[in-house]
This record gives structure tokens, sequence and C-alpha cells, in this order.
């Protein structure tokens, strides 16, 4: 079942092969590998795209479309760094300010 909030992201596989997986928070090949050892368990596979790269869900706190679909993976990673390191600032904040 899907949940609540989850957005389809749809990781096209840029020209060396390569996407975002969130799974492993990096930029990887979508080989053999990537999709027997990690992709195929995956509770937040998708689809694979229509050959073209992978769908994974999950539910992204961005303001972003459903589907998002998403070209350069590069980009898409740095893009989720943000977000986590903002999260991580403002809980530091938050406990050193006693908010
Ligand atoms: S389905 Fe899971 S393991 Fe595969 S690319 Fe998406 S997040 Fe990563």
């Amino acid at each position: 079942m899907t949940p609540l909030g989850a957005i389809t992201h749809v990781n096209y596989s840029d020209p060396d092969g390569q996407i975002y997986c969130c799974l492993r928070n990096k930029v990887v090949k979508l080989d053999e590998e990537q999709q027997t050892r990690f992709c195929q368990g995956c509770k937040m596979f998708g689809g694979n795209a229509e050959g073209k790269g992978v769908e994974c869900v999950w539910e992204d706190m961005r303001s972003v479309s459903d589907p998002y679909v998403v070209t350069d993976p590069i980009l898409e990673f740095i893009k989720n760094q943000t977000r986590i390191v903002g999260v991580n600032y403002m809980t530091t904040m938050t406990a050193y300010f006693g908010g």
C-alpha cells in the first residue's frame, strides 16, 4: 500500500546510467547489481520508468510535484542533502537555545 503523502520519484538514468537512490542516499549506477541487491527488495520500488530508470515512492517533505521527474541525479542528491542538513541545523539550534 502506498503511504499517505508519498511522492512517485521518476528517476531517469543520466547519460552515465546513474540515478539518485533514496535508500542509499547516493548517486549510483542503475546496473544489475543495484537492481538485484537493492531495488528488488526495496519498499520504495515503484517501477522501472518504462525501462528508462527507476521509480521510487517515498514521502518527500519538499514541495514537489507528484510524479516528480528527476533527470539530474547529482543535483537531486545535493537537494536532498540540503534538506537533511537544514533539519539537523534546526534541531541543533532548538536544543542550543532551548526552544
Ligand atoms: S527502488 Fe529503492 S533501492 Fe532502488 S533506487 Fe529507488 S530507493 Fe534506491
